[in-house]
Formats: structure tokens, sequence, C-alpha cells
């Protein structure tokens, strides 16, 4: 499908952290907390949203594709041994995602591997375990899925995953794999968008899923409640880019899935002048809401302002980590 298209789709592919923000962004001077509060029917809105949204497949190389429609963007890896899924999107895309997978190849999903632990990456999980798929994560991502989970910036509390969707192989820094004659290497950031996150590298095609460590063209989400930061996002970004090349196809957890290194050092350098800006009024005593009436991002809103994580909210997260 051609990249404008899919950009469409892509914007009215919900995801959790959006719309949220959405909600936040309707309800104009209101705290954060506040304007969550009002907001509380979000999921329900969300999983709404997932169960009619189309999949979008984008065919990359080494029979490794990507699907978006369906909270964060999903790899898939095809072949004997099984297909490979990194993240598992909203459970309630069920029909829509089995359709894509089915019309990609006959083989069942054996082995699902989790980005990190929100809810629009790993709300599939158990009914992709339900269809014979083991599930692979960092240790931290089974600890939060196995707990209530609040989280500060949607006021929400999540509750933990159904046991057949917990991942039941964890490791705490690197795994390497082989399925399909591809090797993966998965490999967990320091702390960044939150403490859970991995990257997972298919070595032999050159092409990385960096999960919501970078979101492509948009401004990102970034969960303070379960150790995420503005710095630790510009590091992981820093990691990304260090580790990839001109050819490396770069997969973002969220906005237009298929991405490369130059869109990806837009996003860095947008994170660190953001991060100045904020870092500069909040040494010189301005408030918050002083801050964000000021406009740090004013030089970025025309390329990265345009979802739904808007530049008001971004100020916000930018200032709680500086
Ligand atoms: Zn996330």
């Amino acid at each position: 499908m051609t990249g404008a298209r899919s950009s469409g789709l892509s914007r009215r592919a919900f995801c959790l952290c959006c719309l949220a923000s959405s909600g936040f962004a309707a309800t104009g001077g209101l705290s954060p907390r506040q304007a969550f509060a009002e907001a509380r029917g979000l999921v329900s809105l969300i999983k709404d949203s997932a169960a009619t949204s189309p999949i979008v497949v984008h065919k990359l190389r080494n029979n490794i594709s990507a699907l978006e429609g369906s909270g964060g963007n999903i790899a898939v890896l095809t072949g004997p041994d099984g297909k490979v899924l990194v993240d598992a999107g909203i459970g309630v895309s069920r029909p829509q995602l089995m359709k894509a997978l089915t019309d990609l190849s006959p083989e069942p999903v054996s082995t699902l591997i989790n980005t990190h632990w929100h809810f629009d990456h790993t709300d599939g999980n158990t009914w992709l375990n339900s269809v014979g798929a083991k599930i692979i994560a960092q240790d931290n991502t089974r600890k939060y899925l196995s707990e209530v989970q609040r989280v500060e910036d949607w006021d929400y509390n999540f509750i933990p995953l159904a046991p057949g969707g917990m991942p039941t192989e964890t490791f705490a820094d690197a795994l390497n794999l082989k399925f399909n004659g591809v090797s993966l290497e998965l490999k967990r950031y320091a702390p960044a968008h939150t403490d859970s996150d991995i990257s997972v590298n298919f070595a032999e095609a050159n092409i990385v899923h960096v999960g919501d460590t970078f979101w492509n063209g948009i401004y990102p989400f970034i969960d303070y409640s379960t150790g995420g930061s503005i710095d630790g996002t510009i590091a992981a970004c820093d990691a990304n880019l260090a580790a990839a090349t001109a050819d490396t196809i770069i997969i973002a957890g969220h906005g237009q899935p298929i991405s490369n290194k130059s869109e990806l050092k837009a996003f860095r350098d947008m994170l660190v002048g953001v991060r100045e800006n904020v870092a500069t009024l909040k040494r010189q005593g301005r408030t918050r809401d002083e801050i964000v009436a000021a406009k740090p991002t004013a030089a970025y809103d025309a390329k990265f302002g345009a979802f739904v994580i808007d530049p008001g909210f971004f100020t916000r997260l930018v200032y709680e980590g500086v």
C-alpha cells in the first residue's frame, strides 16, 4: 500500500497513549490527572476503534513484514518454524490480524516477542497464546503485566493480563534466537520509553524493530510511571543510530512503521532540541504551565505535532524529566 494511504490509516489507528492525550487536548486547561479522570472510558474507546481498524501489511524483505493498524506496529517473520511476531496489538483486532497473517503464509504463530509492557503492544498476548504462541519478553515486561499498573499520566490502573498472556520466557539484558533461518537478537535498552523496552534485530535482513523508543514523525509518549524518561529516550535513539546503517529498515513503534536512519535522526534531534528548550526555561524558574505557554516545541510542531500527542502534552512529558 502506498505511503500516503497508510499514513492516513495510521492516524486513525488509535493507541492508548494517543487517545489519552487526545482526551487531554480536548479538555483544555485541566491538569492531565483531571483530564484523564474525565476520560476513563478511553480504553473501551480504543478497543472499539481497534475492532474496526483495517490492518495494513507492508512486505519488507527476507520474509519479514510490518503490520499497521492494531495499537503499536507489529513485525512478522514467516517460515517453516512458524510465524514469529514482534508485538501483539490489541485483542479485539484478532479477526483482521488473523486474516492478514493467514494471507501472508499458512503456518501458525509459534512465537511472540513483546517490545515492552504497554497495553497497545501486549493486549493481544492472550489470544495469540491460545493459538499456540510462546511469549518472550524482558523481565520487567512480565513483572508489569503480572501486577496492577498505575500510569500517572493517564490516571489509569491497568489490571494484570490473564495467565495465558504472560511471557513464559524472559531475559535481563539480551537473548539470541534462531527461527526460520534468521538470527533474532533481542536487546534491552537502558530505561527509555519504559524500563522494559527491547529492540529486536533481524540480523541477516538488517531490519530492526525498536519498539516505542521511536515514534516516526510524531511526538512520543514517555512513561515515567515505569521508568521512562526524556533522557533515556534520547539515549535509546543514540543507541539505535549507532547500530544502524544507511540500508537498515527501522520499524517504529508508532507512526509510519517503515523507517530509516535519517528519519530516526530527525526524531532524535527533535527530542534533543525540545529537551534543551524546556530545560532552559525550567532553570529560569518558569512553572510548567508557563513553559507550555512559551511553546518550546514551536520549531518542530509542523513536522511532529500533527498527531495526537500534541505539543502541550509532549512539553509536559519533557518537563517532568529535566
Ligand atoms: Zn508504549
